[in-house]
């Protein structure tokens, strides 16, 4: 085993958005990427025609998750349960702790999250991003030696370059099925990438700036476009 990666995000489906593709080359590479998730998904109006309550969301929104894991090759999913849609009125230092937890158990080096803007605004996108910073400067997680932020308009207005990027057209068959197992997510999945059968050209890429690296927020760019030797 090489180096030890993992994805923080906010519902089940954002680690497929974002980072398929990375995901799963990790996985070829012979690494065991493995994810946090701070919610299980059950606030979504979307997936409520398929079940009789909240509960029963979540537990479909697990289920499509695991069927996911195994296309994307993530050795490991883990859930914090908070309420979904709530993420921001939670105790954050709790929160905080449940990031520290994760990496901590993992011996996580590499991690990947939102950028501080959630990447499109969402307020849970914001909140597990900020815990996850606030868990690699909390001096608890020792382990760590990069936090990548998945590239967003904020970071790239203030001039942020993306020091990973991963062309997703040669995995494109295998991000689709991985969308595809969140099914009930499928009109949001229908908005943003079309037609699943096509491939996005306008979502070719899935980017990462490297935040902090070592005691240092922002520094400078890695030069190469390459993942961990
Ligand atoms: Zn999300």
């Amino acid at each position: 085993m090489g180096t030890r990666y993992g994805f923080i995000y906010a519902h089940p489906d954002d680690e497929t958005f974002l980072s398929a593709c990375l995901i799963r080359e990790l996985a070829d590479q012979g690494e065991a990427p493995v994810l946090l998730l701070a919610t299980r998904g059950d606030a979504g109006r979307q997936g409520l025609e398929r079940a009789a309550n909240r509960e029963e969301l979540a537990q479909l929104r697990e289920e499509e998750m695991k069927a996911a894991a195994v296309v994307l090759g993530l050795a490991d999913v883990e859930h914090l349960g908070w309420p979904d849609g709530q993420l921001a009125t939670i105790d954050f230092e709790e929160l905080v702790a449940g990031v520290i937890a994760f990496i901590q158990k993992h011996e996580l080096e590499i991690l990947f999250s939102f950028a501080e803007d959630g990447g499109n605004g969402h307020p849970d996108h914001v909140t597990i991003s900020k815990a996850t910073t606030a868990a690699v400067l909390s001096g608890q997680c020792p382990s760590v030696r990069k936090l990548y932020y998945a590239s967003s308009a904020a970071l790239r207005a203030n001039g942020h370059q993306s020091s990973i990027v991963v062309d997703t057209e040669a995995n494109w068959k295998m991000k689709a099925a991985a969308l595809q197992a969140h099914a009930t997510q499928h009109v949001a999945i229908a908005k943003y990438f079309g037609d699943l059968t096509a491939f996005p050209e306008e979502r070719r890429f899935e980017a990462f700036v490297l935040g902090w690296q070592d005691g240092m927020m922002w520094p400078k760019p890695e030069i190469a476009a390459q993942l961990e030797e």
